[in-house]
């Protein structure tokens, strides 16, 4: 019994030791302020690799006099730990929040970290689906080799404490914080934060600058209209979910949106007239965006996805 438990120690010692958490990352997750309480970290351009350690999304936190507020957790957990570092050099509150943007690998591989130190992670309920899904196992699959050794065996995909229905609104410190449910657009469980006496907007994917958007599987007709509802919440700062910080909404908005328009017009046109996905991808003309990070990653997958979104419009329609 004794050699049994003695083992149990020793196999529980090797695991702490050898976990993803304890290799640091080299890449620099600086805070930037955006305002008296509001902070952002942002992502360094392209797709997750090495070089960049899975860095390529932004974070953000809310220092308030009642604790911290985080709005997602970077793509590993080493990267968490270092923006944990980095919130303590500027307040000793505890970190008593985390909310979820959305279920997406480079967002979301952080939360044990932030788990760890004991706060609750909010996120809307339909994150449940992606937790579920094959695609949530091959992705981490995928990571843990091509993230490794910042994502390992012991990177693990957390569910929230508390799973959100709607729009939600709560206080911390004296400061009000309204989250808006803005799904389905970029994934089904889209939420977008506003820092209101800030007017700071932290909107998740829903926005990307400077980079060609990541978009997958997502509903891009409802993706356009939430970009419309995000700008009618005008607010002064918007944190997108990769890029650079915007104090000008409207302009900055206007890199994803007309990215989901050209892609749903040409793909459109070539799915009405039932040209091969193929054929139409090679005659579509991107110079407006292959200059763009990103570009080679994402852009092929996206118009397919587009290809295949288009199609099961026309169908839905007759
Ligand atoms: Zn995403």
């Amino acid at each position: 019994m004794l050699r049994l438990t003695t083992f149990l120690l020793l196999l529980l010692f090797s695991a702490a030791t050898l976990a993803g958490d304890d290799i640091p990352v080299t890449v620099e997750v600086k805070p930037v302020k955006l305002s008296p309480h509001s902070y952002y970290v942002e992502g360094l351009a392209g797709a997750a690799s090495s070089e960049n350690q899975g860095f390529m999304s932004n974070a953000g936190f809310v220092v308030t006099p009642g604790g911290v507020v985080v709005f997602d957790t970077l793509g590993s957990p080493p990267l968490a730990t270092e923006l944990i570092r980095q919130i303590r050099k500027i307040t000793t509150q505890p970190i008593r929040l985390v909310i979820v943007s959305h279920y997406h690998a480079d967002h979301i591989y952080g939360l044990q970290a932030f788990k760890a130190l004991g706060a609750e992670i909010w996120a809307h309920q339909r994150g449940r689906e992606y937790l579920a899904s094959d695609e949530a196992t091959n992705r981490l699959a995928q990571r843990r080799e091509s993230l490794f050794p910042w994502i390992d065996e012991t990177t693990r995909l957390l569910p929230a404490d508390k799973w959100l229905d709607g729009d939600t609104s709560f206080e911390m410190g004296g400061l009000h914080f309204d989250l808006v449910y803005m799904g389905p657009a970029h994934s089904p469980e889209d939420m977008a934060m506003i820092v209101k006496e800030d007017k700071v907007l932290y909107s998740g994917d829903l926005v990307f600058t400077g980079r060609v958007p990541f978009v997958g599987n997502a509903d891009s007709k409802a993706w356009l209209n939430s970009l419309d509802r995000l700008l009618k919440l005008q607010p002064k700062t918007m944190v997108p979910g990769h890029g650079k910080v915007s104090t000008e909404a409207t302009g900055d908005l206007a890199l994803t949106r007309d990215y989901l328009r050209y892609l749903r017009e040409t793909m459109g046109k070539a799915v009405a007239s039932m040209e091969p996905f193929e054929e139409a991808y090679a005659r579509t003309s991107w110079k407006k965006f292959e200059q763009l990070p990103a570009f080679q990653a994402a852009n092929r997958v996206n118009a397919y996805n587009t290809y295949l979104l288009m199609e099961s419009e026309g169908m839905q329609k007759k």
